[in-house]
């Protein structure tokens, strides 16, 4: 049975430095599986003084519902004001 691929282009601003980013990604989704498929993906910011950890949660339809940059270090709260 073949996968389901599609090509996303998600464009996001990094949840850390809120500069503009552009990821391309490959869904592959089950054939079985119906309705509104949510995936999460973690992808490195690209800019070279950030490089944060985005938490990125999207559709296979590319809509975007989450990001949420990760904490530089693990145990690490950050406080946001
Ligand atoms: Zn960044």
């Amino acid at each position: 049975m073949p996968l389901t691929v599609v090509t996303l282009v998600l464009e996001y601003e990094c949840g850390a430095c809120c500069r503009p980013v552009s990821a391309t990604l490959r869904w592959e989704g089950k054939p079985d599986r119906t309705g509104p498929q949510i995936a999460q993906v973690g992808l490195a910011c690209p800019h070279g003084d950030c490089r944060r950890v985005n938490e990125l949660t999207f559709d296979q339809a590319g809509n975007l519902y989450g990001v949420n940059a990760r904490p530089r270090r693990p145990g690490h709260v950050p406080v946001w004001n």
